[in-house]
Protein backbone atom coordinates (compact mmCIF):
# COMPACT_ATOMS: atom_id res chain seq x y z
CA UNK A 1 0.00 0.00 0.00
CA UNK A 2 2.69 1.98 0.81
CA UNK A 3 4.08 1.49 -2.78
CA UNK A 4 1.13 2.51 -4.43
CA UNK A 5 0.20 5.33 -2.10
CA UNK A 6 4.39 6.58 -3.09
CA UNK A 7 3.55 6.12 -7.00
CA UNK A 8 -0.12 8.21 -6.90
CA UNK A 9 2.05 11.12 -4.58
CA UNK A 10 5.15 10.72 -7.39
CA UNK A 11 2.34 11.04 -10.61
CA UNK A 12 0.85 14.15 -8.64
CA UNK A 13 4.36 15.42 -8.13
CA UNK A 14 5.40 15.44 -12.19
CA UNK A 15 1.36 16.47 -12.98
CA UNK A 16 2.15 19.81 -10.53
CA UNK A 17 5.72 20.12 -12.32
CA UNK A 18 4.16 20.36 -15.64
CA UNK A 19 1.92 22.45 -14.76
CA UNK A 20 4.34 25.32 -13.35
CA UNK A 21 6.79 24.85 -15.82
CA UNK A 22 3.78 25.64 -18.19
CA UNK A 23 2.78 28.60 -16.04
CA UNK A 24 6.56 29.78 -15.58
CA UNK A 25 6.86 30.00 -19.64
CA UNK A 26 3.34 31.72 -20.01
CA UNK A 27 4.73 34.44 -17.12
CA UNK A 28 6.79 36.86 -19.15
CA UNK A 29 8.01 38.33 -16.31
CA UNK A 30 10.27 34.97 -15.49
CA UNK A 31 13.71 34.52 -17.55
CA UNK A 32 13.33 31.98 -19.80
CA UNK A 33 16.77 30.46 -18.46
CA UNK A 34 15.42 30.42 -14.95
CA UNK A 35 12.21 27.98 -15.83
CA UNK A 36 11.78 25.17 -13.67
CA UNK A 37 13.35 26.92 -10.72
CA UNK A 38 11.29 26.81 -7.50
CA UNK A 39 9.20 23.61 -8.13
CA UNK A 40 11.37 21.73 -5.94
CA UNK A 41 11.06 24.29 -3.40
CA UNK A 42 7.38 24.22 -3.41
CA UNK A 43 7.42 20.63 -3.09
CA UNK A 44 9.24 20.39 -0.36
CA UNK A 45 6.73 23.46 1.53
CA UNK A 46 3.80 20.84 0.62
CA UNK A 47 5.66 17.60 2.12
CA UNK A 48 6.92 19.45 4.84
CA UNK A 49 10.28 18.62 3.64
CA UNK A 50 13.60 20.97 3.11
CA UNK A 51 13.87 22.42 -0.40
CA UNK A 52 16.53 20.22 -1.14
CA UNK A 53 14.54 17.06 -0.42
CA UNK A 54 11.82 18.30 -2.53
CA UNK A 55 14.07 18.32 -5.61
CA UNK A 56 14.95 15.34 -4.64
CA UNK A 57 11.19 13.66 -5.15
CA UNK A 58 10.98 15.78 -7.93
CA UNK A 59 13.95 14.01 -9.38
CA UNK A 60 13.19 11.04 -8.09
CA UNK A 61 9.21 11.26 -9.71
CA UNK A 62 10.48 12.49 -12.76
CA UNK A 63 12.62 9.56 -13.68
CA UNK A 64 10.61 6.97 -12.41
CA UNK A 65 7.84 8.08 -14.59
CA UNK A 66 9.65 8.88 -18.07
CA UNK A 67 12.92 6.26 -17.97
CA UNK A 68 12.17 3.38 -15.54
CA UNK A 69 8.70 2.39 -16.08
CA UNK A 70 9.38 -1.56 -14.90
CA UNK A 71 11.02 -0.15 -11.64
CA UNK A 72 7.88 2.24 -11.48
CA UNK A 73 5.65 -0.64 -11.86
CA UNK A 74 6.88 -2.73 -9.37
CA UNK A 75 6.52 -0.14 -6.70
CA UNK A 76 3.11 0.57 -7.35
CA UNK A 77 2.10 -2.68 -6.96
CA UNK A 78 4.46 -2.64 -3.54
CA UNK A 79 6.73 -5.52 -4.80
CA UNK A 80 9.93 -3.16 -4.27
CA UNK A 81 10.23 -0.68 -1.31
CA UNK A 82 10.39 3.60 -2.05
CA UNK A 83 14.01 3.54 -1.00
CA UNK A 84 14.86 0.66 -3.63
CA UNK A 85 13.08 2.93 -6.28
CA UNK A 86 15.13 5.87 -4.70
CA UNK A 87 18.35 3.77 -5.36
CA UNK A 88 17.36 2.48 -8.87
CA UNK A 89 17.17 6.37 -9.64
CA UNK A 90 20.29 7.59 -7.83
CA UNK A 91 22.66 4.51 -9.43
CA UNK A 92 21.07 5.10 -12.99
CA UNK A 93 21.31 8.72 -12.84
CA UNK A 94 23.87 9.28 -15.37
CA UNK A 95 22.98 6.82 -17.75
CA UNK A 96 21.50 8.43 -20.81
CA UNK A 97 17.59 7.31 -21.79
CA UNK A 98 17.97 4.47 -23.96
CA UNK A 99 20.52 2.98 -21.62
CA UNK A 100 18.48 3.68 -17.87
CA UNK A 101 15.34 1.79 -19.84
CA UNK A 102 17.71 -1.03 -20.63
CA UNK A 103 19.02 -1.39 -17.36
CA UNK A 104 15.30 -0.88 -16.17
CA UNK A 105 14.47 -3.91 -17.80
CA UNK A 106 17.40 -5.81 -16.33
CA UNK A 107 16.20 -4.92 -13.25
CA UNK A 108 13.10 -6.22 -13.82
CA UNK A 109 14.16 -9.72 -15.06
CA UNK A 110 16.84 -9.78 -11.90
CA UNK A 111 14.47 -10.66 -9.54
CA UNK A 112 15.12 -8.09 -6.94
CA UNK A 113 11.45 -8.21 -5.87
CA UNK A 114 12.93 -11.09 -3.66
CA UNK A 115 16.24 -9.94 -2.42
CA UNK A 116 16.79 -7.99 1.18
CA UNK A 117 17.38 -4.07 0.47
CA UNK A 118 21.34 -4.48 0.44
CA UNK A 119 21.35 -7.56 -1.88
CA UNK A 120 18.80 -5.31 -4.30
CA UNK A 121 20.84 -2.13 -3.91
CA UNK A 122 24.54 -4.56 -4.77
CA UNK A 123 22.62 -5.99 -7.77
CA UNK A 124 21.31 -2.11 -9.08
CA UNK A 125 24.68 -0.96 -9.02
CA UNK A 126 26.07 -3.78 -10.69
CA UNK A 127 23.90 -3.53 -13.56
CA UNK A 128 24.33 0.47 -13.56
CA UNK A 129 28.21 -0.27 -13.98
CA UNK A 130 27.89 -2.74 -16.39
CA UNK A 131 25.48 -0.16 -18.87
CA UNK A 132 28.07 2.39 -18.90
CA UNK A 133 31.73 2.09 -17.13
CA UNK A 134 33.56 4.42 -18.13
CA UNK A 135 31.19 6.84 -16.89
CA UNK A 136 30.38 4.89 -13.40
CA UNK A 137 34.41 5.19 -13.08
CA UNK A 138 34.13 9.00 -13.87
CA UNK A 139 31.37 9.41 -11.79
CA UNK A 140 33.40 8.13 -8.97
CA UNK A 141 36.01 10.65 -9.10
CA UNK A 142 33.35 13.67 -9.27
CA UNK A 143 31.72 12.29 -6.39
CA UNK A 144 34.95 13.42 -4.66
CA UNK A 145 34.18 17.23 -5.40
CA UNK A 146 30.89 16.66 -3.20
CA UNK A 147 33.17 16.23 0.08
CA UNK A 148 32.16 17.94 2.79
CA UNK A 149 31.10 18.21 6.77
CA UNK A 150 28.11 18.37 9.08
CA UNK A 151 26.52 18.57 12.27
CA UNK A 152 22.79 17.82 13.61
CA UNK A 153 21.23 17.23 16.68
CA UNK A 154 21.08 13.80 18.66
CA UNK A 155 19.20 13.31 21.76
CA UNK A 156 20.53 14.38 25.38
CA UNK A 157 22.96 17.15 24.73
CA UNK A 158 24.66 15.46 22.02
CA UNK A 159 25.11 16.32 18.23
CA UNK A 160 26.44 13.95 15.47
CA UNK A 161 29.23 15.46 13.60
CA UNK A 162 29.95 13.94 10.14
CA UNK A 163 32.01 13.72 7.28
CA UNK A 164 31.64 12.71 3.63
CA UNK A 165 35.14 11.98 2.34
CA UNK A 166 36.69 10.11 -0.12
CA UNK A 167 36.83 6.44 0.97
CA UNK A 168 40.57 6.32 1.59
CA UNK A 169 40.65 9.58 3.66
CA UNK A 170 37.56 8.17 6.06
CA UNK A 171 39.27 4.78 6.62
CA UNK A 172 42.66 6.89 7.32
CA UNK A 173 40.84 9.28 10.18
CA UNK A 174 39.67 6.54 11.44
CA UNK A 175 42.97 4.77 11.82
CA UNK A 176 44.67 7.22 12.64
CA UNK A 177 42.35 7.94 15.81
CA UNK A 178 42.42 4.21 16.50
CA UNK A 179 46.24 4.48 16.44
CA UNK A 180 46.34 7.24 18.50
CA UNK A 181 44.07 5.86 21.29
CA UNK A 182 46.15 1.92 21.52
CA UNK A 183 48.83 4.69 22.51
CA UNK A 184 47.52 6.05 24.92
CA UNK A 185 45.81 3.11 26.74
CA UNK A 186 48.97 1.13 26.37
CA UNK A 187 50.29 4.41 28.64
CA UNK A 188 46.95 3.90 30.99
CA UNK A 189 44.99 6.27 30.00
CA UNK A 190 41.50 5.03 32.27
CA UNK A 191 38.85 6.33 29.73
CA UNK A 192 36.82 4.11 27.27
CA UNK A 193 38.19 3.46 23.70
CA UNK A 194 35.35 5.43 22.39
CA UNK A 195 36.14 8.46 24.57
CA UNK A 196 39.62 8.84 23.59
CA UNK A 197 38.79 8.62 20.05
CA UNK A 198 35.99 11.59 20.44
CA UNK A 199 38.09 13.23 22.68
CA UNK A 200 41.17 13.13 19.84
CA UNK A 201 38.73 14.23 17.14
CA UNK A 202 37.92 17.10 19.07
CA UNK A 203 41.20 18.13 19.68
CA UNK A 204 42.95 17.47 16.46
CA UNK A 205 40.41 19.39 14.94
CA UNK A 206 40.62 22.85 17.21
CA UNK A 207 43.61 22.29 17.86
CA UNK A 208 42.80 22.37 21.18
CA UNK A 209 44.72 20.75 23.91
CA UNK A 210 41.60 19.09 25.79
CA UNK A 211 37.90 18.04 24.35
CA UNK A 212 36.34 19.91 26.88
CA UNK A 213 38.11 23.70 26.92
CA UNK A 214 36.04 24.90 23.67
CA UNK A 215 37.74 28.18 22.37
CA UNK A 216 35.62 29.28 19.39
CA UNK A 217 32.94 31.49 20.05
CA UNK A 218 29.67 29.25 20.55
CA UNK A 219 26.11 31.60 21.22
CA UNK A 220 24.32 30.10 24.14
CA UNK A 221 20.68 31.98 24.80
CA UNK A 222 19.80 31.70 28.15
CA UNK A 223 15.42 32.73 28.71
CA UNK A 224 15.33 35.67 31.62
CA UNK A 225 13.90 33.50 33.82
CA UNK A 226 16.95 31.04 33.77
CA UNK A 227 18.80 34.38 35.96
CA UNK A 228 16.08 33.33 38.96
CA UNK A 229 15.79 29.30 38.34
CA UNK A 230 18.60 27.45 36.20
CA UNK A 231 16.53 24.72 36.42
CA UNK A 232 13.75 25.81 34.99
CA UNK A 233 14.14 26.81 31.62
CA UNK A 234 16.07 25.92 28.06
CA UNK A 235 19.02 27.66 26.86
CA UNK A 236 19.18 27.56 22.95
CA UNK A 237 22.93 26.77 21.58
CA UNK A 238 23.21 28.66 18.18
CA UNK A 239 23.02 26.14 15.55
CA UNK A 240 22.55 23.14 17.28
CA UNK A 241 19.02 23.43 19.10
CA UNK A 242 17.35 23.49 22.95
CA UNK A 243 19.56 22.24 25.87
CA UNK A 244 18.89 21.98 29.47
CA UNK A 245 19.92 26.05 31.45
CA UNK A 246 21.49 23.48 34.01
CA UNK A 247 23.77 21.81 31.38
CA UNK A 248 24.81 25.66 29.97
CA UNK A 249 25.54 26.50 33.18
CA UNK A 250 27.89 23.68 33.90
CA UNK A 251 29.27 24.55 30.44
CA UNK A 252 29.36 27.90 31.07
CA UNK A 253 31.07 27.42 34.33
CA UNK A 254 33.46 24.95 33.67
CA UNK A 255 34.92 25.33 30.23
CA UNK A 256 39.00 26.73 30.37
CA UNK A 257 38.70 27.72 26.75
CA UNK A 258 40.33 31.60 26.46
CA UNK A 259 37.50 33.18 24.86
CA UNK A 260 34.15 33.66 26.34
CA UNK A 261 30.93 31.47 25.10
CA UNK A 262 28.61 34.57 24.21
CA UNK A 263 25.63 34.83 26.62
CA UNK A 264 22.68 36.29 25.24
CA UNK A 265 19.44 37.04 26.91
CA UNK A 266 16.27 36.15 24.92
CA UNK A 267 14.06 38.94 25.87
CA UNK A 268 13.05 40.66 21.58
CA UNK A 269 13.16 44.04 23.35
CA UNK A 270 13.86 45.50 19.82
CA UNK A 271 14.65 48.98 18.37
CA UNK A 272 17.69 49.04 20.53
CA UNK A 273 20.06 46.52 18.40
CA UNK A 274 20.84 48.34 14.71
CA UNK A 275 21.16 51.48 15.11
CA UNK A 276 20.84 52.67 11.37
CA UNK A 277 17.93 51.00 9.91
CA UNK A 278 18.93 53.15 6.64
CA UNK A 279 22.39 50.55 6.62
CA UNK A 280 21.96 48.23 3.31
CA UNK A 281 24.12 45.22 5.21
CA UNK A 282 23.28 43.82 7.87
CA UNK A 283 26.43 43.73 10.19
CA UNK A 284 27.96 43.85 13.60
CA UNK A 285 25.80 43.18 16.79
CA UNK A 286 22.55 43.07 14.34
CA UNK A 287 24.11 40.47 12.33
CA UNK A 288 24.75 38.30 15.07
CA UNK A 289 21.62 38.99 16.60
CA UNK A 290 19.70 37.66 13.64
CA UNK A 291 21.58 34.51 13.56
CA UNK A 292 20.63 33.47 17.24
CA UNK A 293 17.44 34.45 17.08
CA UNK A 294 17.39 31.98 14.01
CA UNK A 295 19.61 29.40 15.47
CA UNK A 296 21.82 29.40 12.90
CA UNK A 297 19.54 27.97 10.72
CA UNK A 298 17.54 29.14 7.47
CA UNK A 299 14.05 30.70 8.77
CA UNK A 300 12.28 28.88 5.25
CA UNK A 301 10.17 26.68 6.72
CA UNK A 302 11.23 23.09 7.04
CA UNK A 303 14.39 23.82 5.28
CA UNK A 304 17.18 23.45 8.14
CA UNK A 305 20.14 24.65 6.41
CA UNK A 306 23.15 26.88 7.58
CA UNK A 307 22.33 30.46 7.48
CA UNK A 308 24.18 31.46 4.44
CA UNK A 309 22.94 35.15 3.81
CA UNK A 310 20.75 37.83 5.48
CA UNK A 311 17.89 38.81 3.91
CA UNK A 312 15.52 41.94 4.10
CA UNK A 313 12.11 39.97 4.33
CA UNK A 314 10.70 43.50 3.34
CA UNK A 315 13.48 44.31 0.57
CA UNK A 316 15.63 47.22 1.21
CA UNK A 317 15.09 48.45 -2.33
CA UNK A 318 11.42 48.74 -1.71
CA UNK A 319 12.65 50.58 1.59
CA UNK A 320 12.10 47.84 3.89
CA UNK A 321 14.66 49.17 6.57
CA UNK A 322 18.13 46.87 7.89
CA UNK A 323 16.40 46.15 11.43
CA UNK A 324 16.11 43.09 13.79
CA UNK A 325 12.58 42.82 13.13
CA UNK A 326 12.86 43.03 9.14
CA UNK A 327 16.10 40.50 8.62
CA UNK A 328 15.67 36.99 8.62
CA UNK A 329 18.75 34.23 8.11
CA UNK A 330 18.50 32.31 4.83
CA UNK A 331 20.36 29.78 3.21
CA UNK A 332 21.71 30.64 -0.63
CA UNK A 333 18.60 28.68 -2.21
CA UNK A 334 16.69 30.26 -0.04
CA UNK A 335 17.47 34.21 -0.63
CA UNK A 336 17.15 32.99 -4.41
CA UNK A 337 14.09 31.16 -4.75
CA UNK A 338 12.03 34.52 -3.14
CA UNK A 339 12.87 36.56 -5.77
CA UNK A 340 11.55 34.53 -8.27
CA UNK A 341 7.96 35.71 -9.57
CA UNK A 342 4.82 34.69 -7.75
CA UNK A 343 6.60 34.32 -4.61
CA UNK A 344 5.85 37.04 -1.39
CA UNK A 345 7.65 36.65 1.52
CA UNK A 346 6.29 39.14 4.59
CA UNK A 347 7.01 39.96 8.44
CA UNK A 348 3.99 38.69 9.90
CA UNK A 349 5.17 39.98 13.80
CA UNK A 350 8.65 41.58 14.27
CA UNK A 351 9.48 39.53 17.56
CA UNK A 352 8.40 42.56 20.09
CA UNK A 353 6.17 41.26 22.76
CA UNK A 354 4.39 37.53 23.32
CA UNK A 355 4.60 36.20 19.29
CA UNK A 356 7.65 35.27 18.62
CA UNK A 357 9.74 36.53 15.41
CA UNK A 358 7.21 35.15 12.33
CA UNK A 359 7.37 35.03 8.28
CA UNK A 360 5.12 34.33 5.74
CA UNK A 361 6.46 33.35 2.50
CA UNK A 362 3.58 32.28 -0.04
CA UNK A 363 4.17 30.56 -3.44
CA UNK A 364 3.01 30.97 -6.90
CA UNK A 365 -0.28 28.76 -6.39
CA UNK A 366 -1.12 30.94 -3.46
CA UNK A 367 0.02 28.34 -0.64
CA UNK A 368 1.41 29.97 2.38
CA UNK A 369 3.59 29.18 5.15
CA UNK A 370 4.97 30.21 8.32
CA UNK A 371 7.77 30.18 9.75
CA UNK A 372 8.79 31.08 13.64
CA UNK A 373 11.62 31.83 15.62
CA UNK A 374 12.87 30.09 18.67
CA UNK A 375 11.98 26.45 19.90
CA UNK A 376 8.49 27.07 18.90
ZN1 LIG B 1 16.75 27.45 3.13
Amino acid sequence: MRGALAAAQQAEIVAFARSQVEAQIADDRLDPAAVGRGIGDQIGLACRVSPFHGSRRLGVARALRFDLPGVRDLLACGRISEEIAATVVSETRDLDAARRRRVDEQICAAGITELSARRAAAVVARLAYEADRAAYVARGRTARKDRRVGLRPAPDTMSVLSGLLPVEQGVACLAALRKHTDAVVAAGDTRTRDQIMADTLVERVTGQAHAEDVDVEVGIVLPVDALVDPDGAAADVTGHGPIPARIAHDILDNTKGRRWWRRLFATPTGGLVGADPRRRCFDGVLAHLIRVRDGGRCRDPFCDAPIRHLDHIHPYRAGGPTSLGNGRGVCVRGNHVRELPGWRVELVHDGRGRHPHTVRTTTPTGHSYVSRAGPN
